[in-house]
């Protein structure tokens, strides 16, 4: 019997897998893929902050690095978020983190799908479809965005309906018109109805892709013939031979519950990820840490005490945060406490996801004047004098102000916290 089984090696599993491990504990890690990582499900962007909050160090991953996002409106002038960052390879950060799992002790299986777990007792057992292949006492299910084991524990999975649609191609950076500078690019427009596209520097390369509802494609092909004068067909194939890639995300904030006895759900399955960016891979490999020293306290090798490097309770004050002056005792079963800590955190908070999802509800002529009052400061250097006068000159707009200050605010989250 093992101590721990984790479901799914993507950055959330990975890191779960691999603190363990490094605890000493006896660790079975499976995923579905041939290979971990292949195919990516990813823009490639990662805020510099995950790897802090997370002490996971850079690796040659990491190919650019980027000082900030911009966020575009229909007219082109920007609202920026200086929160540094990398274009990354992702399936080389997956395949990174994993394989130090596997390097720590962790026993890893490729090409496996685990399609049902049972609770006997004091322990668990996992199924493939050709049986029985592991018992283990704690579970760890990270199965990301569509995951099948969640109900299978008593828990409530992500619903299918809030999931939103993405998908990316890759150009060299000479076949398009586009200028190639140091930032994060995410156009936000009515026309990419609840999303945005966005366009990511690399290394001779610009990945471009759309979050969408009202269809990914059609967006995404618009994009590149207006905005880069490309045509789709000149997209060239991603490392691992794939002419586009792309997937579904959370967009509607987490699951309502994270955690029970000894079975814990950690990043998209837990519907982890930032609503304003619908960025995962920082938040689903900071509930691997947390879900990691849950087990380990209950496996009796560790305190349930977060990582001084990653978010922490104390940290969390001001009017999102109010919760978080009372302490996490240490004496709740383990479980519990996972499933507090998570719940305290800023981009779990109801009122961050419904600030989030506000800029995705403004039509044309707003997101134009709201480049038009911040023409590419940075977001919180808000010219209040310029809103007056733009408000002045525009009544019916008033409630825009309301909405602009809590768009501020989802941003300071994001930009404190990461995305
Ligand atoms: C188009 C697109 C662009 C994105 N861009 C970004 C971005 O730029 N930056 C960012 O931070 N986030 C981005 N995201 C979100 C990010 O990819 C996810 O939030 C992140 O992958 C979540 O990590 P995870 O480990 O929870 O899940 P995943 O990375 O999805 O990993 C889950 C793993 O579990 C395996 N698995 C599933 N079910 C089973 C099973 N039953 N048995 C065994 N294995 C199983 C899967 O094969 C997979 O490898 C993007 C997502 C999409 C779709």
């Amino acid at each position: 019997m093992y101590d721990v089984a984790v479901i799914g090696q993507g950055p959330a599993g990975g890191i779960a897998a691999l603190r363990l491990a490094e605890a000493g504990h006896s660790v079975i890690a499976f995923d579905r893929k041939k290979r971990v990582g292949d195919p990516i499900h990813c823009g490639e962007g990662l805020g510099k902050i995950a790897l802090e909050h997370t002490n996971y160090p850079v690796g040659d991953w990491a190919i650019r690095e980027v000082k900030g996002n911009r966020i575009r409106m229909p007219n082109g002038k920007s609202v920026g978020l200086m929160s540094p960052g990398y274009s990354i390879h992702r399936w080389g950060l997956d395949r990174t983190i994993s394989d130090d799992a596997v390097a720590a002790g962790v026993e890893r299986h490729e090409n496996l799908k685990i399609s049902r777990v049972t609770k006997e007792n004091d322990h668990w057992s996992l199924f493939s479809k050709d049986g029985k292949v592991a018992k283990a006492k704690q579970l760890v299910i990270a199965e990301g965005r569509v995951p099948n084991i969640v109900t299978q524990v008593g828990l409530k999975g992500n619903d299918k309906l809030r999931l939103l649609p993405g998908l990316q191609y890759k150009f060299k950076t000479s076949d398009v018109d586009f200028p190639d500078t140091d930032y994060f690019d995410f156009y936000i427009d009515p026309m990419f109805a609840e999303g945005y596209v966005w366009v990511f520097p690399r290394d001779g390369i610009f990945n471009v892709g759309i979050v969408s509802t009202n269809g990914a494609k059609k967006g995404l092909d618009y994009f590149c013939r207006e905005h880069m004068s490309v045509e789709p067909d000149k997209r060239i194939k991603n490392e691992l031979g794939d002419k586009q890639n792309g997937g579904l995300i959370p967009r509607d904030g987490p699951i309502p519950q994270f955690a029970t006895k000894d079975a814990y759900v950690i990043g998209d399955s837990a519907g982890l990820t930032n609503p304003i960016t619908k960025g995962g891979v920082h938040v689903g490999m900071l509930s691997g840490e947390y879900a990691a020293i849950a087990i380990r306290n209950e496996l009796g090798t560790g305190t349930l005490t977060p990582p001084s490097h990653a978010i922490n309770c104390h940290e969390l004050r001001g009017r999102y945060w109010d919760s978080c002056g009372k302490s996490l005792h240490p004496d709740l079963e383990s479980h519990i406490w996972y499933d507090r800590i998570l719940k305290r955190q800023p981009w779990t908070q109801q009122k961050f996801v419904d600030q989030s999802k506000l800029i995705y509800s403004l039509d044309k002529r707003t997101l134009n004047l709201i480049g038009d009052i911040y023409e590419g400061r940075n977001y919180s250097n808000l010219p209040w004098h310029k809103m007056l006068g733009i408000l002045i000159k525009n009544p019916d707009l008033l409630p825009m102000a309301g909405k602009l200050l809590k768009i501020k605010a989802s941003l300071k989250v994001t930009e404190t916290y990461g995305w």
